[in-house]
């Protein structure tokens, strides 16, 4: 059996980076670039007078000189700066030639056509030169940069609408279990409802991917090898219960008869010991605990990780905060105890909010992180620091 660190270490080193696609940049919004962004142009591609104000030259400083025109935001003028005059600007327009600075509007005094210029004007003031934000071909945004609403900013300036980026995995999720009463209908005395497969198209929501298909099928082999080949074409699958040891646990033995490779089945951690990872060919399949604490656990930790990794991007963050109740493991194995953390001025401060059991989704709802707690039946008390990773929401 695994340790929790190998096994993710193990996701890390299978799930490899998707082929890059060409998408809008809407769609790229945070995925990864592929190739580098370099400027069309310099920016700004005119020197641009950055306030409402006067065009001017030095020599006029303490000056009042005459009104020689004015030149609005996109209007080209053909009109050169000469000494003795100055020319009235508007932030985002283009400076005349010959002009040496921009005084600000609110820093002169307006005489009819004329303006008293301050005895104090510093070279270049209140210009943005052509090139000295950005210069044409110069590389703006490289490699592995994160699509953000500032990169957004930029591809746009460019005037790129289409960019290479690596996309997000495609999902189909499967939950299993002849226990699971037919969505919409009313369980039975001894069915369950499927909370799995609504709570890992939320999780997988929150990551930005739709889980295009998600089915629940009943224990039979069959049924739960019809559902895999059904999702053959999905860059990843999540199938979650019938993972463990039962008579009609079949997940582990319906992978095999698919020709999926098991790269590892169980990791020494609670909950969600029953995890198991599978390849076939560029497809990745996880086999998810049903105990839904356990499923959560297996997102959170394994496939968020792939899924990153899928997309180019590293872990997320682990953080360390001061525990504020004493932690008693009942196992040797390592535990992720759900936790709520809330931030002070003193740091991460995380309240334990275990479920009573890796059933247990209810007492964990109020959680917003796990810990980590190392393997080994040893207390951890109160005022001591822990690892946790933070959920999205
Ligand atoms: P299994 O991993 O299939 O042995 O299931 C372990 C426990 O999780 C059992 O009590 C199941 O009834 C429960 N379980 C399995 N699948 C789901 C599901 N989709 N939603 C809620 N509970 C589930
Ligand atoms: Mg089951």
């Amino acid at each position: 059996m695994l340790t929790p660190e190998a096994a993710f270490a193990k996701v890390l080193e299978v799930a490899r980076p998707l082929p890059p696609r060409r998408v809008t940049v809407r769609e790229a919004l945070g995925l990864v670039l592929a190739e580098p962004i370099s400027a069309d142009r310099d920016y700004p591609p005119f020197p641009r007078a950055m306030m409402d104000g006067y065009a001017v030259r030095f020599a006029d400083a303490g000056r009042t000189v005459p009104v020689a025109g004015e030149i609005a935001a996109g209007r080209q003028v053909d009109i050169e700066l000469a000494d003795g005059s100055c020319i009235e600007i508007m932030t985002g327009a283009c400076c005349p030639p010959g002009t040496q600075a921009v005084v600000q509007k609110e820093h002169v005094r307006r005489e009819g056509d004329a303006v008293a210029l301050p005895a104090e004007i510093a070279p270049g003031q209140h210009i943005a030169s052509a090139g000295s934000e950005c210069r044409r071909g110069q590389e703006a945004l490289p490699v592995g940069t994160i699509v953000s609403p500032l990169a957004a900013a930029v591809l746009a300036s460019f005037g790129v609408e289409i960019v290479p980026a690596i996309p997000r995995p495609s999902l189909a999720t499967i939950t299993t279990g002849s226990e699971l009463a037919a969505h919409g209908e009313q369980p039975t005395p001894v069915q369950i409802r499927d909370s799995n497969g609504p709570m890992l198209a939320a999780l997988a929501a929150e990551m930005g991917i739709d889980a295009s298909i998600a089915m629940t099928v009943p224990d039979r082999f069959e049924d739960i090898l019809d559902a895999l080949a059904a999702a053959a074409e999905k860059d990843l699958v999540l199938i979650a219960g019938g993972v463990s040891v039962g008579t009609y646990d079949y997940v582990p033995r319906a992978l095999e008869r698919f020709g999926a490779e098991t790269i590892f089945h169980r990791v020494a951690q609670k909950p969600g010991k029953p995890l198991l990872l599978a390849r076939k060919g560029g497809q990745l399949i996880f086999g998810l605990p049903g105990n839904p604490l356990g499923c959560h656990l297996g997102f959170h930790r394994y496939v968020a990780a792939a899924i990153r990794r899928m997309e180019g991007k590293p872990p997320a963050e682990v953080y360390r905060g001061r525990l504020l109740q004493t932690i008693r493991p009942k196992t040797g194995r390592a535990h992720f105890v759900p936790a709520q953390a809330s931030w002070s001025n003193d740091g991460w401060q995380l309240q334990p909010q275990p479920g009573v059991s890796s059933a247990d989704v209810f007492h964990a709802a109020a959680a917003n992180c796990y810990l980590h707690i190392p393997p080994g039946p040893v207390e951890i008390t109160q005022g001591n620091d822990v690892e946790f990773s933070l959920f999205s929401c």
